[in-house]
C-alpha cells in the first residue's frame, strides 16, 4: 500500500478492502459526474476506530491506493507527510455523533449545488418512492427533512453548524452551492443513500424546471 499503512498497527486485511472500497465509490460517484476536478471526498471508519479517507487533491474517479491515507478519529494523519482534505473534520464528525456509521460520501452534484443555491435552510422531500433508501422510511408518504447549511471555509466553525442538526438527520445534509454529505453503516448502503438522495435532487431539479 505504498509505505502508507504501519502493519503493525493497522490489520492489513482491514485496510486494503477499505481502501478499495474506497477505489470503487470514487469510481461509482465519477460515472455519475458528483466529482468533477477534485471534488468530493470519501471515508470509512476501520475497525481499529481510524479512518480511511481519500487525500486532500487528486480526482477521485482515477484514485490509486496512494489517494487514500489513514487518519485517527480525530482526523490526524497516522503517517508523517499525509495531508488530510480539510473536510476531514467533517468525516470524523459524523463517525463520533453515529456509532453506527461505518462509511461517509461527500461530492458536489449539480442538483445539490444549484437546489442549495435557490434558498431556504432546508429541501423537503415528499411522495417520492426512493425515499424509502433512507433509514427509518417505510413509505413514499412521509416527508424527508434535507437540511441545508451556508458553505464555509472555516471547517471546524462549520460543523459547529451541523452537530445541533445531526440527531435524527436520515438522509444526510447538503451545504449550499457545495454538495452532499451522507453516510451508512457500510460502504454499500451509503453508496445507496446517497445514490437515491441524489436521484431525488436531480428530480426536484427537473420539476422546478417545469414549472
Ligand atoms: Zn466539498
Amino acid at each position: 500500500m505504498g509505505g502508507v499503512m504501519d502493519k503493525a498497527v493497522f490489520p492489513a486485511g482491514a485496510y486494503c478492502r477499505a481502501v478499495e472500497q474506497i477505489i470503487a465509490a470514487g469510481r461509482r460517484m465519477d460515472r455519475f459526474g458528483w466529482v468533477p476536478a477534485t471534488a468530493g471526498n470519501i471515508s470509512i471508519r476501520l475497525p481499529d476506530g481510524n479512518l480511511a479517507i481519500t487525500r486532500s487533491g487528486g480526482h477521485k474517479g482515477l484514485l490509486g491506493a496512494d489517494g487514500v491515507i489513514c487518519v485517527d478519529a480525530a482526523g490526524r494523519p497516522r503517517a508523517a507527510g499525509d495531508r488530510p482534505s480539510a473536510e476531514t473534520l467533517l468525516h470524523c464528525q459524523i463517525y463520533a455523533h453515529d456509532p453506527q456509521a461505518g462509511a461517509v460520501l461527500h461530492g458536489h452534484s449539480v442538483a445539490s449545488t444549484v437546489l442549495s443555491r435557490l434558498g431556504g435552510d432546508a429541501l423537503v422531500l415528499d411522495g417520492y418512492e426512493v425515499q424509502k433508501v433512507f433509514a427509518g422510511q417505510t413509505t413514499h408518504a412521509a416527508r424527508v427533512r434535507v437540511p441545508i447549511f451556508d458553505n464555509d471555509q472555516d471547517i471546524a466553525r462549520l460543523s459547529g453548524v451541523v452537530a445541533p442538526h445531526l440527531d435524527g438527520m436520515r438522509a444526510g445534509y447538503i451545504i449550499r452551492g457545495h454538495g452532499v454529505y451522507v453516510w451508512g453503516a457500510d460502504m454499500d448502503t451509503a453508496l445507496a443513500r446517497l445514490e437515491g438522495l441524489e436521484f431525488l435532487l436531480a428530480c426536484e431539479l427537473e420539476e422546478r424546471k417545469l414549472r
